[in-house]
This record gives C-alpha cells, structure tokens and sequence, in this order.
C-alpha cells in the first residue's frame, strides 16, 4: 500500500511531473488519443528526461509496482490499472544527420516532427499511416510502414536506442552491445525496458505519388476482385492498402463522406506522376470513384494518403495476418462486412504485405509475420450505442477469416490483448519462446507487465 511519503520519495528524485488519482494534472497526464481507454495507474510520473525513467522504475521495483509507459496513447488498447505510469512525451530530443542519414529521437517525438526536420533535406522515416503517432511505440511494435514494401518494417531499420531495463539501469543497445536485448526490443513491443531514445536510418526520396481513389460501396464487390487482379501487376516499390469504410456522421469525416458506406484504396510510390498515374490506371477505370486525390504529393501531405482521423477517439480494433486473399476470403469478408451486412465497423482495411516487408533485414530481430501476405485490420468506435456491436463484429470477422490466416497478427495491429495464447499471437513461435525466455532474465520481477506484455519463463 503506497502513502504519501513514498510519493514524495519519487517527487523529489525526478525533475518532471507526479502525480496521484484526482490530484491537478493527473486526467492530463494519463490521457490517451484513444479516448475509450482511461488508465488508473496509482502513480504517473511525467519524465522530464531519462534520469527519471531511472529513477522511477528504481522507485517502482522498490515498492514492488508494475510500471508502464505512454507516448502519446494511439496504442492505449487495454487501462493500465494501478502501478506507475512513466509518460515519455517531454522527451522531444530530435537530431537528424543529413550526411549519415540518420535520425536520433526522445521517446516522446511524433512522427510528424521527425518529417518536418528530415524532408526539408530529401530524407524521410519509415512512419505508418498516421505520422501523429508516437516513433519508439510504432517501432518497437515493428512498425509497418506507409512504404512498407519497398523499404520493410521500421525496426528492420534501427541502429541503436537507449533503454531503461527493469533493474533500473539505462542501457545503450546496438548490433553489437547487448545484441540480442536488441534484436528483441526490435519488434518486441515494450517487453524488456522503456526506451528513452531511438536511431534508426532515413531514406532518400526525389518524388512521391501518393493519395486515394473513394468508391461507392455498392462497388465494393466489383472493386476488391479488380485490386485482387491488380496487385501482381505492381512493382515492389508500390504500396497499396483498400478499406471498407464505414464514416460516421462526425466532424472529422469530410462532408460529402459522412454517414456513407464507401471502398477507399490508399497508394503510395515514390515516383513521379508519369510512372504513377499508369500504376494505378486500371483501379480508376473500375466503377465511378466519388473522390480521387493520388497523384504528385508533397511528402509532409502523406497523412492525406489514409486519412487517419487526427484528433483522439475512443475505438477498439483487431487484426489477423492472411495467408492469401482468394475469391472465398473475399466473398467470406464482404458476406460480414459488405454492403447490407449492417456491419457496424469503422473501417475494415486489408494492407498488402510482401516486397521488403518479407525479406526482413541481414540482423535478427523480433518482428513477425514476413510470411503473411496480408494484414487484415478491423477498427470499430468504442462508444454506445455501437461498441457492443463493434466488438462482437470484429470477432465475427476473424472468426470466419480462421481458415485463410496464419494464425498470427502483428503487434501493432493486434487490438486488446487477451489470455496468454491470445498476446501469443502477435510473434512467431520462435521469436516468442526466445521473448519469453529473455523476459525471465531480464525482467524476472515482471515489472513490465502492461498492454501486450508475455510472460517469461519459470525459473526452476
Ligand atoms: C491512427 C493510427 C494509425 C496507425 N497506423 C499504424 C501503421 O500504419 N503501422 C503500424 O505499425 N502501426 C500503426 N498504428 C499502431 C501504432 O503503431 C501503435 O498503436 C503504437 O503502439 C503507437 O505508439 P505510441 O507511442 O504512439 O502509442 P502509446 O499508446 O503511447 O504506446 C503504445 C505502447 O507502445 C509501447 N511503448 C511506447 N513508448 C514506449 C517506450 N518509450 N518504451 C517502451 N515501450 C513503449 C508500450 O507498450 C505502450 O503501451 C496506428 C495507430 C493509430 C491509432
């Protein structure tokens, strides 16, 4: 049972903000972008630097409390329910080196500062489809990017990070110190340490075609077996995902879009508008689209390529790998997504794996799922009157997807995380048992055991 002297111990051994439930600043500092999860640690420690996340998984270990850690909540699937919780967003430190193509950052940087400091020198990160999401969060997960095709998973691409383990020490990690806490961190969610600061390479990009084609969703059917046919014709390079959507009447829908049922195909190349505009030519002579932005793009517009909302919401999701994407899944989705199925979901977004995602990189490291060939992912708002209907449709959907998936989901995409067997599901057998092993030495206590943490080994 914690009192107030042992608070005022970590007050006065951290230079940033704690605080306790219904204390000033305690709602700010829990607060998450998906507004459904409200966390109730018993403590939160706002770090101001990496001497407080020392110092306060130090505090926590002493006082035999669980500890967790939040950027900026886009990954808030499950409250944190008593503990600490260390947030890392004032850690904005971010340094890019032109010349090495490097970027050096916080644990708190965004995506979006990371491009606003890199494009200005032609270089770009390897972010997901929302650059408002946190770096260290989407990367440690593994990180699928917008380019993920021609480039791979962003943990492909780590260099190195600075980590605080479980016994309080902060650690600098690489390929070639403490390599396989490394190659674990990397893709191993945040099983093993809080991660203070992360390098990872930059990439060179001249020009860049991207944006998205909307389609009635009384075409869906017609639409999905064209993108099936169209997907072997594209090289590597190209990166194409499709949704279902399904777009509440709300604001941060665009107007004609709202309360609509509507196919969107997303499309990300970097190329010019010439090689562009004959990738994607067969998917615009299929049905009449109701809004069609691809075309040349200036980099820092690439949000406009999903259309992710931007401010927080409450929602819940799931997500299975595929092993294909034949006519039966097909048919099989749209029987429970497609039109007049009163499915109640979001979105349902099928996102085309392959290219560099499958080849993986020279090091070994914990991500997942290279064999797949589609990521299935299923978002629904938490919110009544519809959360019941949303939770129980995404199992209805990866119910009926059993018999085309791998079995497997990746971590970022994995939703809530249920039982063993179910937090099981987001790494290959091999990369989980050697987790589970290096959990037992690394965080024997279990310290670590929010969100979608496994546990480690017995000791005998
Ligand atoms: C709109 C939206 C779009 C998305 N698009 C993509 C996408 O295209 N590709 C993709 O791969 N993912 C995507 N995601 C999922 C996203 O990558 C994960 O939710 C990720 O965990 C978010 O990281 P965060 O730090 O912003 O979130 P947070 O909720 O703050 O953190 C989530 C989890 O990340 C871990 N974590 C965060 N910081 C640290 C740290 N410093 N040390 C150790 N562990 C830490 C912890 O386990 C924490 O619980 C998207 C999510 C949203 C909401």
């Amino acid at each position: 049972m914690l009192v107030n002297d042992d608070v005022h111990v970590l007050s006065a051994a951290v230079s940033g903000i704690v605080a306790v439930p219904d204390s000033p600043g305690f709602t700010e500092e829990t607060f998450a972008f998906n507004v459904a999860t409200v966390h109730r640690p018993d403590v939160v420690l706002g770090a101001a630097d990496a001497q407080d996340v020392v110092a306060g998984v130090k505090w926590a270990a002493e006082h035999r409390l669980p500890v967790s850690v939040q950027s900026t909540g886009h990954g808030a699937n499950s409250a944190v329910d008593g503990g600490l919780l260390i947030t890392t967003r004032r850690l904005q430190e971010l340094q890019i080196d032109p010349i090495a193509r490097t970027a050096r950052v916080g644990a708190g940087v965004k995506w979006r500062s990371v491009l606003e400091a890199s494009v200005p020198h032609g270089l770009i990160g390897l972010h997901g489809s929302s650059t408002d999401v946190g770096v260290v969060g989407y990367t440690l997960g593994g990180g699928l990017p917008v380019l993920g095709r021609a480039h791979g998973f962003a943990a492909d691409h780590v260099r190195g990070m600075e980590v605080v383990t479980a016994d309080g020490v902060l650690r600098r990690i690489d390929a070639d110190t403490e390599a396989d806490l490394f190659a674990l961190m990397c893709g191993g969610k945040g099983n093993f340490g809080i991660v203070t600061a992360l390098e990872f390479n930059l990439f060179p990009l001249a020009d860049f075609y991207g944006g998205g084609i909307i389609y009635p969703g009384a075409d869906a059917v017609g639409v999905l077996a064209a993108f099936r046919e169209w997907l072997p014709t594209l090289p590597d390079e190209a990166s194409p995902s499709i949704s279902l959507l399904r777009l509440p009447d709300m604001e941060f829908v665009p107007p004609p879009l709202r309360d609509q049922f509507v196919v969107h195909l997303r499309f990300a190349f970097p190329g010019n508008r010439e090689e562009g505009d004959a990738l994607l030519a067969p998917m615009r002579a299929v049905s009449t689209p109701m809004m069609d932005t691809a075309g040349p793009m200036d980099y820092l517009d690439v949000d406009q390529v999903h259309m992710d909302p931007v401010d927080p919401l409450p929602y819940t999701e799931g997500g299975v790998l595929l092993k294909d994407l034949g006519e039966e899944a097909v048919a099989d989705l749209l029987k429970l997504a497609g039109e007049g199925s009163g499915c109640p979901l979001v979105m349902v977004e099928i996102r085309p794996l392959g290219g560099a995602l499958a080849t993986g990189r020279a090091l070994p490291d914990a991500v997942s799922g290279r064999d797949a060939a589609f990521l299935l992912f299923l978002v629904g708002l938490d919110t009544p009157p519809v959360a019941e209907a949303s939770i129980a449709s995404i199992r209805a959907i990866l119910t009926a997807m059993v018999p085309y998936s791998t079995g497997y989901t990746l971590v970022n995409f994995h939703g809530a995380p249920g039982d063993e067997a179910d937090r099981a599901r987001a790494w290959s057998p091999a990369v989980y048992e050697r987790m589970r092993a290096a959990k037992a030495s690394y965080d024997p206590g279990n310290l670590l055991r929010f969100g979608h943490a496994i546990t480690g080994v017995p000791s005998q």
